[in-house]
């Protein structure tokens, strides 16, 4: 992974000539961005812990687990916001750790967390390190230094139990060895988010992630039936049954709470058997709204496809669905529509919370082509034109490849970032002019393209894509549009994560969304669990 970028330097994409005169013609481009700072140059405060803390830390994970390098301290630093990464670029390592812990037990990250307590140490919970809100920058002050918890060599599959299609992992695990590892027992998560090529399960369960077939196979949230958690008050091992009417569910109060509450170490996961058969598709639909109401029927009505999305006019025009082919784009609003499961007989099984009997299940279509079929019925009944399978073909083959443009895009002097929201299907067209209006007004003529990302029977989540040209310094730039959306979403009535998480960007617009009462219980919760206040101080609690 790149220090200050994105993935694979290997992957890296130069700018394609259209993406150039756009950015010239219609953002007003000019300049290139300063160069990035190189590996060198990158400025690191002196390591704050003490020999003593260091030796102590030591005693419990082995000196060679205990890594104070320039290099171990500057790729743990921060997560891969565009802010993140603009900073890294100017050399900025002011949120370094002093060290990189890396356990090798959950005993181990107990221990760790005892000491860590007991000594003021602040502990950042590190696992892909791909959090874009601030996640991974931890608050120093009353500390006597700040550790991060790299949960690298947590990686085993633990066990796997194919009669209840629940498997154990830890937590260190990066989504495609999980699913290499699965794969050899015919199983998958299904979990493909965009970070997928770096991220891992337990920072996609403390971070509520989604991945891009979450319509078929659910959000990752779902996807967990139980977590084993170690907190400076001791352990926690929640979910013994697949429902419970055992009071509240603690589950869902770790799910989420970004390292604020404890360190996940281990991972109990529903699973779902390799699918045979894979078809992506294309739709043509005239406007968003006319998307927008036919992606809402198959949501309420299905059958649902398992891959599920619709671009916005600006988005299809600018043919962000098409990450290899940016720049080709067309006219009207372009659905993908991807359909997964065995190669003939019954589709992916039910998502949670479509139950034997709910709308999308009761459908007559449980093949893959029947659903296709049907699904595409609805499709075609609501105003859309089938396009072929070549649209899903360009989005299957570029769908983890747009991240390695944004490097690029800064380094040309643009600034792009991304924001997604997500609201009940009454709510979507207000909460979609909200966010739109808010970036118009804080940025100079901005490109700003949407697509529904994630779609329930009641709601369904929106993401923007924002690009625009650098002006002075660009992270205050982008800080004054962040704000001005942030407010906007909480007004339009909007959540302020649907699935990137809180962390420090997102955490007084969730306190907004939390009210006096609900912060109160997160402070009562983190004083009972980390009552020191070691865990990611700065993060999530308000
Ligand atoms: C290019 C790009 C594309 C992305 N696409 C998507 C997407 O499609 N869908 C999506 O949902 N997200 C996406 N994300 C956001 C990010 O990948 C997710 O939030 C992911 O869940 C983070 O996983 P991670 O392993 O990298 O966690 P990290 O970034 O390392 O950590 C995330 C947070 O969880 C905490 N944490 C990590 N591990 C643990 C643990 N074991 N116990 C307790 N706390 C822990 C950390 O302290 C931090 O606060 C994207 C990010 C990037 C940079």
């Amino acid at each position: 992974m790149l220090w200050s970028g994105w993935g694979d330097p290997a992957k890296a994409r130069e700018l394609p000539p259209q993406i150039r005169e756009l950015l010239h013609d219609l953002l007003g481009v000019r300049e290139p961005a300063a160069p990035a700072a190189s590996f060198e140059s990158v400025r690191l405060a002196p390591v704050a812990l003490s020999p003593a803390h260091l030796a102590a830390l030591a005693d419990v994970v082995g000196h060679e687990q205990v890594q104070t390098s320039r290099a171990a301290r500057i790729r743990h630093t921060r997560g891969k916001s565009t802010p993140d990464l603009l900073r890294m670029r100017a050399g900025d390592g002011s949120a370094a750790p002093d060290a990189v812990l890396l356990p090798g037990s959950h005993d181990e990250v107990a221990a760790l967390l005892r000491l860590c307590a007991a000594e003021r140490i602040a502990v950042v919970p590190f696992g892909g390190g791909t959090s874009v809100v601030g996640g991974l920058a931890a608050s120093r002050s009353g500390f006597a230094g700040v550790v991060a918890l790299d949960l690298a060599r947590l990686d085993r599959l633990v066990s796997v139990d194919t009669e209840s299609m629940v498997v154990t992992a830890e937590p260190g695990l990066r989504a495609p060895e999980a699913e290499r590892l699965l794969e050899r027992h015919g199983l998958t998560l299904g979990h493909f988010p965009q970070s997928y090529e770096y991220a891992t399960l337990g920072g996609f369960a403390a971070a509520r992630s989604s991945g891009q077939a979450s319509a078929g196979y659910g959000r990752f949230d779902d996807m967990v039936v139980g977590l084993t958690v170690a907190t400076p008050s001791g352990d926690l091992d929640l979910g013994r049954a697949p429902k419970s009417a055992a009071g509240p569910d603690l589950r869902q109060l770790l799910l989420g709470s970004e390292g604020v509450f404890g360190v996940i170490t281990a991972l109990r996961l529903r699973v779902r058997r390799v699918p045979g058969r894979r078809v992506y598709e294309g739709w043509r639909f005239g406007s968003f709204r006319e998307g927008t109401v036919a992606l809402r029927t198959l949501a309420q009505e299905g059958p649902l496809p398992t891959v599920l999305r619709l671009s916005d006019e600006t988005e299809t025009m600018i043919g962000l669905a098409r990450p290899d082919d940016i720049g080709g784009g067309s006219s009207g609003c372009l659905v993908i529509a991807g359909y997964e499961g065995p190669a003939d007989g019954p589709a992916d099984g039910p998502t949670d919370r479509q139950e034997a009997g709910s709308p999308a299940m009761s459908s007559p279509a449980t093949s893959v082509e029947g659903r296709r079929a049907g699904a595409g019925a609805v499709l075609a009944r609501m105003g859309g034109m089938p396009l072929g399978t070549e649209p899903g073909k360009a989005w299957e083959h570029g769908r983890f490849s747009a991240p390695y443009l944004r490097d690029s895009l800064l380094a040309a002097g643009a600034t792009v970032e991304t924001i997604e929201t997500a609201g009940f299907w009454s709510a979507l067209p207000r909460l979609y002019d909200a966010v739109r209006l808010a970036l118009l007004g804080a940025l100079e003529s901005p490109l700003v393209m949407c697509h529904i990302s994630h779609v329930y029977e009641t709601g369904a989540s929106l993401y923007f894509t924002v690009v625009t040209a650098q002006k002075g310094d660009p992270v205050a730039q982008w800080e004054r549009a962040k704000e001005a959306v942030n407010a906007a979403i909480v007004a339009a009535g909007g959540t302020i994560s649907h699935h990137h998480g809180v962390g420090r960007d997102h955490r007084e617009a969730y306190a907004a969304e939390l009210g006096p009462v609900g912060v109160d219980i997160l402070r009562a919760v983190k004083a009972r669990l980390d009552p020191s206040g070691i865990l990611n101080p700065g993060i999530l609690v308000p």
